[in-house]
């Protein structure tokens, strides 16, 4: 055992000796950012219940929200309040919805999904883990496809669209991936637009979870898709999106759903089967507490600036101990909640297991795979914004090192 190998393993062995407890799994907001927005808890009264136009918020109705949230939700998307639905907290749920909706009604004058042979989804990898249990759950076949800094690879997406009927949708997170960070460019935004699809229901599943979610003093603008999609001809083609979940509270924020005139009847035609109309309450105390675009920017950088120097501690203690290593490298996002590191292939799952038992909680290695399978084993998801930036610092020794070792078991298998 070489001299650095065996300093390695007393410092994993001494950590791991500390009994750790640091759940790195889920992208869930810090105790201190929930606070931010306390007085949507504490002025939930003075809030009253009347809408700017008296409507009494407490009651049924308005499936589609209240005219003043969707004017915000209009406003935050760069869209007509008409095309904005707002329902429900979580946007997860709406996508679930919409592809739902799809198997078993169809979208517009489609037939139903479900009548189909088969249902496939395009999933650039490595892409968020729930939209592809989603898929699973509602036995819709995923593809993967591969994701560059720039979006996904798009000479295979246009070659897999174009030829195939049973493909009905992709997945998109097109600024700050999860988990890659990587931010669509104006020309991959285009041909997603532009490309031909064998399925006339084909749809783009366009999560822009984090708009509004800047690391940096540049703020990445999200690409207009839907304009883009009507310029193309293809008007039907994407269905947006987003929630105040890490901007306000991620149980208790508000969704959004937007869309063509077309889609936004299709989606009130479904959704009016389904509940007898939103949470208004708490639409009114959004609109009261967020108000604006300026006003969300605004307390955006607050969340920033807590959650930018955990980032920046989970990268100093990255380099410290991995930017030596041949094969190793991982993503310096510039918005969202996610780091992805890359080990050479074959060393992801024994990496989560060893830091496992030295107490740092990985999401397995593979979630961000279709069906949780990395083909090459060596993509690992991090979050870095619930624990502190202490524990990040030692999360990310624990992880590092855990990596080192793994890298050590594997040389001395082949010696
Ligand atoms: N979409 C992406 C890409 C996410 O990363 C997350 C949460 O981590 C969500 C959606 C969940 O959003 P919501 O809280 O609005 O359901």
């Amino acid at each position: 055992m070489s001299d650095k190998t065996r300093t390695m393993t007393t410092t994993y062995e001494a950590l791991k000796a500390r009994r750790l407890a640091i759940d790195m799994t889920r992208g869930k907001p810090a105790a201190d950012q929930l606070d931010l927005s306390q007085a949507l808890i504490d002025d939930a009264a003075a809030a009253g219940y009347l809408s700017r136009d008296g409507i009494d918020c407490r009651n049924y109705g308005h499936g589609l929200g209240l005219p003043e949230a969707r004017e915000l939700g209009g406003q935050l998307l760069g869209l007509d309040p008409s095309q904005v639905v707002v329902a429900g907290n979580s946007s997860l749920e709406l996508m679930h919805d919409a592809i739902a909706f799809a198997m078993l009604r169809g979208i517009n004058s489609g037939e139903p999904w479900r009548l189909a042979d088969e249902v496939a989804f395009l999933c650039p990898v490595p892409g968020y883990d729930r939209h592809f249990a989603i898929c699973e759950a509602l036995g819709i076949r995923m593809i993967a496809v591969p994701m560059n800094d720039d979006g996904p690879d798009m000479a295979r997406v246009e070659a897999l669209v174009a030829a195939d009927p049973a493909i009905k949708g992709m997945w998109c997170v097109p600024l700050y991936s999860n988990p890659t960070g990587a931010i669509y460019s104006p020309e991959v935004v285009r041909r997603l637009a532009r490309m031909p699809a064998a399925a006339s229901d084909f749809r783009l599943f366009w999560d822009d979870a984090y708009r509004f979610h800047h690391l940096t003093e540049e703020r990445y603008a999200s690409p207009d898709i839907i304009g883009e999609c009507v310029r193309a001809g293809h008007p039907d083609r994407a269905l947006m999106f987003a929630s105040t979940s890490k901007v306000t509270l991620a149980g208790a924020g508000l969704a959004l759903f937007a869309s063509s005139p077309r889609n936004v009847d299709w989606w009130q035609r479904c959704v009016s089967v389904r509940t007898i109309g939103p949470d208004k309450m708490n639409q009114l105390r959004h609109v009261r507490y967020l108000r604006d675009r300026a006003t969300l920017a605004g307390l955006m950088d607050r969340h920033r600036a807590i959650l930018q120097p955990k980032f920046a501690a989970l990268e100093a203690s990255l380099q410290a101990l991995l930017g030596e290593v041949a094969d190793v490298s991982w993503t310096k996002p510039k918005g969202g909640y996610f780091v992805s590191l890359f080990t050479p292939d074959g060393y992801a799952k024994r990496t989560v297991e060893l830091a496992a038992q030295a107490g740092v909680v990985l999401t397995p290695a593979g979630a961000a795979f279709p069906y949780g399978d990395d083909p090459r084993d060596r993509h690992l998801r991090i979050a870095p914004s619930c624990p502190s930036p202490a524990q990040i610092e030692q999360a990310a020794q624990v992880i590092g090192l855990s990596l080192l070792r793994a890298l050590d078991e594997g040389v001395r298998r082949r010696a």
